[in-house]
């Protein structure tokens, strides 16, 4: 008999809201809101197929390690994870951003960042400012965080900080400004590799209805 259950790993937010759409196109429908339900492990109107919602960068290890067969995530997150063990067929151009460095309005940048300079960068992202500060020659100090970036530089905790941005609206409340775009970000699935070959028709068939939708 094969196995014909999926398992897929979302976060909550804007990932979720803007998943919804392509579980429908695939005739997926959660039985409940996770952002009103504590439920971990959400039931869909198909009995074999179920959600796990778990943090954002926690979805590459579900997939990871098979615990969920598919799930979506990221760029951000995959740079970070390093995406190893991972099948990445299809970028949604869901939860789109940009990875920027931002600095207290006023701050002068572009002296501050010659090569050869050195500088405190306060980020969730240590593994993406490294690569982009030692592409410019910049010596950096990271200082790893796990939310609140923006108040870093208003505290003397850093120089700058390397944060997602959308609207700009958080950096402008709290007075800082973008000053240097690393790159964009969009949201891609990532499908378990034993699980792709394993349960292959199901999860190409949601695949394939993804990619339809996400065009
Ligand atoms: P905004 O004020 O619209 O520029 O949003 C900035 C805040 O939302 C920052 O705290 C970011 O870390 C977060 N953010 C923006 N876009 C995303 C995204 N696609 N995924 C996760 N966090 C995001």
């Amino acid at each position: 008999m094969p196995d014909n259950s999926l398992t897929i790993a979302l976060s909550k937010g804007r990932i979720f809201e803007e998943t919804l759409p392509l579980l429908a196109a695939a005739g997926i429908s959660p039985a409940e809101d996770p952002e009103k339900s504590r439920k971990l492990v959400i039931a869909t109107n198909d009995p074999d197929i179920r959600l796990v919602i778990v943090r954002a960068s926690d979805v590459p290890t579900y997939v990871r390690y098979g615990a969920a067969d598919f799930g979506i995530a990221g760029r951000d997150v995959l740079i970070e994870h390093g995406g190893e063990g991972l099948y990445q067929p299809l970028d949604l151009q869901i939860a789109k951003c940009r990875m920027m460095v931002a600095v207290p309005q006023g701050f002068d940048y572009a002296a501050a960042s010659q090569p050869g300079s050195r500088l405190r960068i306060a980020t969730k992202y240590p593994r993406i400012a490294a690569e982009h500060f030692a592409g410019k020659g910049v010596h950096v100090d990271i200082i790893k965080l796990y939310g609140s970036m923006e108040l870093a530089p208003l505290v003397g905790l850093s120089d700058a900080i390397v944060d997602l941005v959308s609207t700009g609206n958080t950096l402008k409340a709290n007075r800082l400004e973008a000053v240097e775009h690393i790159c964009d970000i969009s949201s891609r699935l990532v499908v378990n590799k034993a699980a792709l070959k394993l349960k292959h028709r199901r999860l190409q068939a949601v695949i394939d209805a993804f990619s339809a939708a996400a065009n």
